[in-house]
């Protein structure tokens, strides 16, 4: 099968030419010839699968045809995600699939200032790709006129639910016109989202892009048994001695984020954070310049990250496991994607065995636990405010098992990782060999058990 043969007209099939594509993904073998025949569609897709171009291209055909028409400026397409990441993304794809068709798609999300969006939603767009909070204010201050839309879509729908914008986009919803073809995008079905389909939806194809073309097969995972407090020098280490050279790393807060980009950049790597609080200007410059290779490490938070669309990522680094099982199933959507291989490395600490777990039972099998190798414990890489010792500046430069330093950095003696059992904030007593040879896994697996008394995270799956 290929693209020429789902319908697409000649200015489309020419756009995904040049994007290299010659084969639709399963997704879009779907979704494609179902939108341009007009029906509703629930789809079951991660970041990663082609979703973008399975409702991207057969909307703008549909719009291109649309002989009812007039001159009017208001959107007659509405994609609503869930981060402003994703919205520019689906925004550009958009603009770049049609970009030999006379149609306009505009992106609006908050954290930036509404006045210039005020002013180009005046000039008029066909496709409109938003956040739902800025659409609603502008909504409400009537510089959006939504009773023109014919297309709604709704791009992560699940993440967005989780984001707490359910009722923003039932208010949405009531300013489009009754009539109109709906396109609900998810990687999750809760009842949630299967009850918002339900009322949203008529009579919609369901499509579920099977687990085996899912790009998660694609992925190689492993995880690393690591003490809290020497994640930063494993992962100093991982980078150096795998010569990555673009690795997304995901932290659980914003805090985190920071501190760790901080950390990486004083091992030498270059690093940069991409979490909510910097401005839409730092995080656009920060991914683009992860994405040109000017920057090696991206530290992300979670809903930051969400969507991110980085091509062919090599590898991706859960530093802290997800509290939500559903999430290291989307953090590790980012790389082996498109049908190249990529990695999935997660940093676990013995307080984080019960994520551990909840993530393996969603995914239906085990992530395998490998060595952890020898690293050195790294003055250059500081520690967090809590395991610094008075004796901080006598240490040099570590060496590989250089006793002095990881003496000091971890208060036992090691540049071992994996030595396990011990919570972040205790010392382990199991890590006394100054020359550092790890074997990870089964030991501080099982003894991870305990760790997780310190799991305040675990409740929502117990
Ligand atoms: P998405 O799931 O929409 O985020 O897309 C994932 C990635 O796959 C993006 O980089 C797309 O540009 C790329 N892509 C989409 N469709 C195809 C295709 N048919 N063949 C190869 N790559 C594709």
């Amino acid at each position: 099968m290929s693209f020429s043969d789902l319908g697409l007209m000649p200015e489309l099939l020419r756009a995904v030419a040049d994007k290299g594509y010659d084969t639709p993904s399963p997704i879009q073998l779907q979704a494609i010839p179902a939108v341009l025949s007009g029906r509703d569609v629930l789809a079951g897709a991660q970041t990663g699968t082609g979703k973008t171009a399975g409702f991207v291209l057969p909307i703008l055909q549909l719009l291109h045809a649309d002989t009812t028409h007039t001159n009017s400026r208001a959107p007659r397409a509405l994609v609503l995600t869930p981060t402003r990441e994703l919205a520019a993304q689906v925004a550009e794809s958009s603009r770049n699939y049609g970009k030999y068709l006379q149609l306009r798609t505009y992106q609006i999300f908050g954290g930036v200032s509404i006045n210039p969006q005020m002013t180009a939603l005046r000039n008029g767009c066909d496709i409109l790709v938003a956040t739902p909070g800025r659409l609603l204010d502008l909504a409400q201050q009537r510089a959006v006129d939504l009773s023109k839309v014919q297309v709604l879509v709704l791009d992560e729908a699940d993440r967005m639910l989780d984001m707490g914008f359910i009722p923003d986009i039932r208010r949405i919803i009531k300013l489009l016109p009754q009539k109109r073809q709906n396109l609900l995008f998810s990687a999750t079905y809760s009842d949630d989202i299967r009850g918002l389909a339900e009322r949203l939806l008529h009579n919609p194809l369901s499509i579920q892009v099977a687990a085996r073309n899912s790009p998660i097969e694609l992925v190689e995972q492993r995880a690393y048994r690591v003490q809290k407090e020497h994640k930063r020098h494993l992962l100093v280490h991982l980078i150096q001695e795998g010569k990555w050279h673009q690795v997304l790393i995901f932290t659980r807060t914003k805090h985190g984020a920071n501190r760790l980009t901080q950390q990486l950049e004083s091992a030498g790597i270059q690093a940069a954070a991409i979490h909510g609080n910097k401005s839409q200007g730092a995080r656009v410059k920060a991914l683009d310049m992860f994405k040109r290779g000017q920057v090696t490490a991206l530290v992300a938070t979670e809903v930051a990250a969400r969507g991110l669309d980085i091509k062919e990522l090599p590898q991706v680094v859960n530093y802290e496991l997800p509290n939500v099982p559903e999430d290291y199933v989307h953090r590790i959507g980012r790389t082996g994607r498109a049908g190249s291989a990529g990695e999935a490395i997660s940093l676990v600490s013995s307080d984080e065995s019960g994520l551990l777990r909840d993530i393996e039972r969603v995914l239906r099998r085990a992530i395998p636990t490998v060595n952890t190798p020898i690293f050195k414990i790294l003055d250059s890489v500081p520690a967090p405010a809590q395991f610094q010792r008075p004796s901080h500046g006598a240490s040099r430069q570590g060496s590989r098992g250089e006793r002095p330093d990881s003496r000091r950095a971890t208060g036992s003696g090691t540049g071992h990782a994996g030595s396990g059992g011990s919570g972040g904030s205790r010392h382990s007593g199991g890590s006394r060999h100054g020359s550092a040879v790890s074997r990870s896994g089964s030991g501080a697996g099982s003894s991870g058990n305990s760790g997780s008394r310190g799991g305040q995270t675990r409740g929502r799956f117990n």
